[in-house]
């Protein structure tokens, strides 16, 4: 039996909403903090899925968290799968996606696959 909590195809750790906060690059794909911190490069981070280079301007702190899988993980130590309860995470949610449909638009190469990675784990 294995959780359902994903994890950082970098360091695999499980995400969380702290220092394992998934955040969003601008192609799509998203790690842990600590391994963004790691990744960037002055102001850039070189995606290590797709190779992509992302500006970031802000830092880490600057990323988009990825509210799709944070509520993933913040729904998974509940074993209540189907009750969905909290309206502001719904909200969040949809916001996130929006996102991910706007880094969607700007970059088609591998945003595809990560969106669709989301919707299934859903
Ligand atoms: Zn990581
Ligand atoms: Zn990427």
């Amino acid at each position: 039996m294995t959780s359902k909590i994903p994890e950082c195809s970098i360091c695999f750790e499980h995400y969380n909403d702290q220092s394992k906060c998934p955040r969003l690059l601008s192609c799509g794909h998203s790690f842990c903090s600590s391994c963004l911190e790691r990744l960037l490069h002055g102001n850039t981070i070189d995606c290590p899925t797709c190779r992509n280079l992302g500006a970031v301007p802000t830092g880490v702190e600057g990323l988009l968290k990825n509210f799709a899988l944070l509520d993933i993980v913040n729904d998974t130590p509940k074993e209540n799968v189907g009750s969905n309860t909290g309206s502001h995470d719904c909200e969040a949610v949809v916001r996130s996606t929006l996102q991910i449909f706007a880094a969607l638009t700007a970059k088609k190469t591998c945003a595809k696959l990560q969106l669709s990675s989301i919707i299934a784990t859903r």
